[in-house]
């Protein structure tokens, strides 16, 4: 049977979802694990990962989940260098969003974050999500990698993801807050290619491990287009939930085209899925 004809006759959409060269490792888990798509409504419309920009204010993302049919939705900031770094920052910062109806939250791009603001502020928001997309340390080189950018500069590929097995583990079980966990699986541009390969079954064994044992949810990212099905079958198995996430900061917030797909194939229901509580706006 030719490729084409047998992902057709798969019934498995796998096509649609260009999950391409992870059709093997996907299918072997389904034949594993109770599979049972289900229609999109049977799990949460939401966005727990939506940025401002210069194109897009507080009150055009209301106005956009109102039109999208999206019940729910977070605001997120970083805590990052080029974005709050201190406890004033991030005072004003509240000061500026608590009268937003939606979630807000906390995006922290490295680890010791917390170190400069107070824990009274830090729980006024309701949920915190990192990333290990900013990796120190990250090469031969010594550099700082940027995982998210082209420029990101991998010389060897194993090597790369060890050091990127210790960064997602580091920023998992490190102590200071953390409620989700952005961004799963994505690879820089150079080596994307080759992600079936670089994502054993045993490494992402070990993410799902440290991230059940701490009670991190994954975020199903909407602009990354990860993780995987197999991924998110996995970690369902071992009791973690998911959020859905678009990180996006412009007319693309609240498609989420890819999260609804990946979530639909793999049965995912409301009980999968994180939902923060909204604290009290003081
Ligand atoms: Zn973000």
């Amino acid at each position: 049977m030719k490729r084409k004809e047998f992902l057709r006759n798969s019934g498995l959409m796998i096509a649609s979802l260009g999950l391409g060269g992870g059709f093997q490792q996907v299918k072997a888990t389904q034949q594993s694990t109770t599979y049972q798509p289900q229609d999109a409504n049977s799990f949460p419309l939401y966005d727990l990962h939506v940025h401002t920009s210069q194109s897009q204010t507080q009150e055009q993302i209301v106005e956009k989940a109102k039109v999208n049919g999206i019940e729910m939705y977070g605001l997120m900031q970083n805590v990052a260098p080029w974005g709050i770094r201190t406890d004033e920052d991030l005072k004003k910062h509240y000061e500026s969003v608590k009268n937003f109806p939606g979630f807000i939250a906390l995006q922290p791009v490295y680890i010791g974050w917390s170190k400069n603001l107070s824990k009274e502020t830090i729980d006024k928001f309701d949920y915190v999500l990192m990333d290990p997309q900013w990796i120190p340390n990250m090469n031969k080189y010594g550099d700082q990698g940027e995982v998210w950018d082209h420029n990101c500069y991998v010389p060897d590929e194993e090597a790369f993801m060890e050091r990127n097995m210790e960064f997602y583990l580091e920023v998992i079980n490190n102590p200071e807050p953390l409620d989700i966990f952005g961004w799963p699986l994505y690879l820089p541009p150079s080596i994307a290619r080759d992600y079936y390969r670089l994502w054993t079954k045993e490494r992402m064994e070990m993410i799902i491990e440290a991230a059940a044992k701490r009670g991190v949810a994954f975020e199903i990212n909407d602009l990354a287009r990860t993780p995987h099905a197999e991924f998110i079958l996995m970690a369902k198995k071992a009791g973690c939930k998911f959020t859905f996430g678009s990180d996006t900061r412009d007319h693309r917030t609240f498609r989420l085209d890819y999260c609804k797909e990946v979530a639909n194939l793999c049965g995912l229901t409301r009980d999968d899925f994180y939902i923060p509580t909204r604290k009290e706006r003081r």
